[in-house]
């Protein structure tokens, strides 16, 4: 028999490249390869990559030159080492990266990871393969499943994509053309493979997809589902304790959704709906399709539903065209909100999409400048987010073990890292825990009176 092979993924980017990598290794696992924790010890090592920003790009190119460093090194050893190129990136340049990257074997689309085994074994023959088709056949029920150890070695939390790709058109953004046009997965597919992952062991279950809210996937009655009705149907799925989604768009917060915040315990008071600007000049000039008081009208309606809500969202700085009056604009609308976190980016051209040549291009000090000023302000706003909790009794899921003995480390609803003491506590098990300390990364607290928490019935119960 040959000798068993291995294979590193190495993710950059968003959750949905998490999800993938995962799923890269799950359907090589029949081919025999084994996953890897380093590259020096892979027989193929896949670049799962990220192409929503330039520097993401280069990043991989680096990635790339210290690959294939190991590459050579394994080959002065007599071992042959595979480099893969898969994600946006691959999606985006093609050929390209092969002509610029001489060490890898093979690129390879965020639509054909089903075809793993068969393009590796291309490339295993000498030949550089590259595939980014858009194929017809349904790509995740292609997919393998991942075995029940591998789910209960990654963990009590997962992400499932639902829905992929986009329609929307943002004129700053690559997704429609390197995800393609957008796509729900079928509720049964999405059942069963919640199912699965809650038999491994998974007590949390966060539902991705570019533009999730827009979830529409066909149900065995034939009927579009809605993520509102998905989220109802999967709250009854035994041992889930937990659901999330992300990432949401304003436009697509319909009504049953927001409901279901108020509806169902099992969905964690959190939500994260990107706006980039609060100036309607500059919404518009990105094709967002809302204005900032359509953002206001959305937030009031989901914290009717659910008072609590964590609310984070994304933000681009200098888009072009922008001016002070534009920015002053996202910082008042910041103020008006008060987001529990976000992620903050100065706007980053790409080729291809309509806002790369556009006039007004905001020079990169100014950029930098108003993305330090805004970052400024969310930090304030999250430190005071999480000030807010002392002395609050939250329930946390228990994650992993933290840096001391017999201390655990989980998630509060609002995902904000929490720090206990609980040495005869399990992983997975919901502790109820009294917050004591509020630190620049997570909460501290103690198990509280009354521990355990009670734990949310099983479906069907
Ligand atoms: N679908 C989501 C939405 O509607 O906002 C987000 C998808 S995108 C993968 C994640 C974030 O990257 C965006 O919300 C945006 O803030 C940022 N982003 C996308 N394109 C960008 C660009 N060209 N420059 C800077 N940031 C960008
Ligand atoms: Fe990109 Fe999100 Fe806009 Fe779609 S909705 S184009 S994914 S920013």
């Amino acid at each position: 028999m040959s000798r068993p092979r291995k294979v590193h993924v190495k993710s950059f980017g968003c959750q949905m490249n998490v999800y993938d990598s995962h799923r890269m290794a799950d359907t090589l696992a029949p081919a025999g390869y084994a996953e890897a924790a380093l590259p020096e010890d892979a027989d193929l090592v896949i670049l799962n990559t990220c192409h929503i920003r330039e520097k993401a790009a280069e990043k991989v190119y680096s990635e790339i030159g210290r690959i294939r460093v190991i590459k050579e090194a394994a080959a002065t050893e007599g071992r042959r080492m595979l480099i893969a190129v898969a994600g946006c990136v691959a999606q985006a340049e093609g050929e390209e990266i092969i002509r610029r990257a001489g060490a890898v074997d093979l690129v390879v689309g965020s639509q054909n990871y089903h075809r793993l085994p068969q393009l590796v074994a291309r490339a295993a023959d000498g030949e550089k393969v590259v595939e980014t088709e858009f194929p017809v056949e349904d790509k995740f029920a292609a997919l393998a499943a991942p075995r029940r150890d591998i789910i209960q070695r990654r963990g009590v939390t997962s992400f499932v994509t639902v829905q992929e790709g986009c329609d929307k058109f943002c004129t700053f953004c690559v997704v429609p053309y390197t995800r393609g046009a957008e796509v729900s997965r079928p509720v049964s597919q999405i059942v069963g493979e919640v199912e699965r992952l809650a038999d491994g062991g998974v007590r949390e279950i966060t539902l991705i997809g570019q533009n999730v809210n827009a979830y529409h996937g066909p149900g065995d009655d034939g009927a579009g589902w809605s993520l509102g009705r998905l989220l109802r149907r999967l709250a009854r799925v035994p041992g889930i304790a937990r659901l999330r989604y992300t990432t949401s768009h304003p436009r697509d917060m319909a009504d049953d959704l927001v409901a279901a915040h108020a509806e169902l315990p099992e969905l964690m008071p959190c939500v994260h709906l990107p706006v980039q600007s609060g100036s309607d000049r500059v919404l518009a000039a990105m094709n967002r399709r809302h204005t900032r008081d359509d953002y206001f009208a959305v937030i009031r309606r989901l914290r009717d539903a659910r008072p609590d809500l964590a609310l984070s969202s994304d933000f681009i700085v200098g888009f072009p065209g922008e001016t002070e009056t534009d920015f002053r604009d996202t910082l008042a609308l910041i103020e008006d909100v008060g987001f529990a976190s976000a992620y903050s980016f100065m706007y980053s051209s790409r080729p291809g999409t309509p806002a790369a040549d556009m006039h007004d291009q905001v020079p990169h000090e100014e950029k930098a400048e108003r993305l330090q000023r805004l970052q400024a302000l969310i930090t304030r706003q999250q430190r005071a987010f999480n000030a807010r909790q002392a002395g609050c009794t939250l329930d946390v899921l228990l994650e992993k073990p933290g840096k001391l003995t017999g201390q655990l480390v989980g998630k509060s609803p609002y995902l904000q890292a929490v720090q206990v003491m609980a040495p005869r506590l399990a992983i997975g098990s919901i502790a109820r825990v009294t917050i004591t300390e509020v630190g620049s990364n997570s909460l501290f607290g103690a198990l509280a009176e009354g521990h355990p928490a009670p734990q949310l019935a099983a479906a069907g119960a």
